[in-house]
């Protein structure tokens, strides 16, 4: 049987997608970022480009052109009042220099920007994202960051596409029995009620399989084609809900 995935690559917006609901998957719906985490996203992706070319970086310029790039691209100014646009571009300022102060320029030298990654799940192609890499120069330890749009520390930890992360990291550091293989920082979406963004880090060792597992049979799943609704479905603010649900919101699509 041909995959349905013949000649193309899943990306892990699709993958996750499909965990939440295979019929959001199918409709082509993806989880988004907040338009902070947005914003920091690219900030954080200029910043790291930009080192990696130069160890003579001005920090505060490329943080202050990185959240203006990040806030046209997420037009934000667009799509909110001045003041409101205001706080994000300060929030995404002061977030970006907490996260960046931790890694010393004497410690850690980057690696790479922003770092496209493939890896294989049965017969389907994978694309996963890096925002970029430190090494830490006492123990060549890999420092990974990492964006998610989920919004809650848990969901980062429980995440499949965390864990197949760790896995792909595992193929790219060698193994050292004294200092973990891999350092993965992740960085989430902060939900309605909180201003900050979330920032947890998960070591290579704490790659559970199950969720590999997981992964290969959602992946077998979309190869084979297969979605349906989720009933009942809680998910109130899902763009789809009349498209899956028809006359459920009182609505005529
Ligand atoms: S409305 Fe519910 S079942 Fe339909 S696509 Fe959205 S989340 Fe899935």
């Amino acid at each position: 049987m041909i995959p349905k995935t013949a000649g193309k690559a899943l990306s892990e917006e699709e993958l996750r997608a499909y965990s939440k609901c295979s019929q959001l998957w199918y409709y082509g719906g993806k989880y988004k970022a907040t338009e902070l985490g947005q914003v920091v996203q690219t900030a954080t992706e200029y910043w790291m480009a930009q080192r990696t070319r130069t160890s003579q970086l001005n920090y505060n310029l490329t943080l202050t052109k990185g959240v203006e790039i990040g806030m046209i691209k997420a037009e934000i100014r667009k799509k909110n009042l001045a003041a409101k646009a205001d706080q994000i571009q300060n929030q995404a300022f002061l977030w970006m220099d907490y996260f960046f102060r931790q890694f010393r320029q004497d410690e850690y030298f980057p690696v790479s920007g922003p770092l496209p990654w493939r890896v294989q799940i049965g017969k389907t192609a994978i694309d996963l994202r890096f925002s970029g890499a430190f090494r830490t120069k006492k123990n060549q330890t890999l420092h990974i960051i990492n964006f998610t749009p989920l919004t809650k520390r848990q969901d980062q930890l429980n995440d499949p596409l965390t864990h197949l992360k760790l896995y792909a990291l595992e193929k790219l550091v060698k193994y050292h029995g004294q200092r973990p293989q891999a350092v993965l920082h992740l960085l989430w979406s902060p939900d309605s009620k909180q201003e900050k963004l979330g920032y947890d880090i998960i070591l290579g060792e704490n790659l559970d399989p199950k969720y590999l597992k997981m992964i290969s049979a959602q992946v077998q799943q979309i190869e084979a084609g297969f979605h349906f609704p989720v009933v009942p479905c809680k998910s109130f603010s899902c763009e789809f809900k009349n498209r899956c649900f028809p006359g459920a919101s009182g609505k005529k699509k």
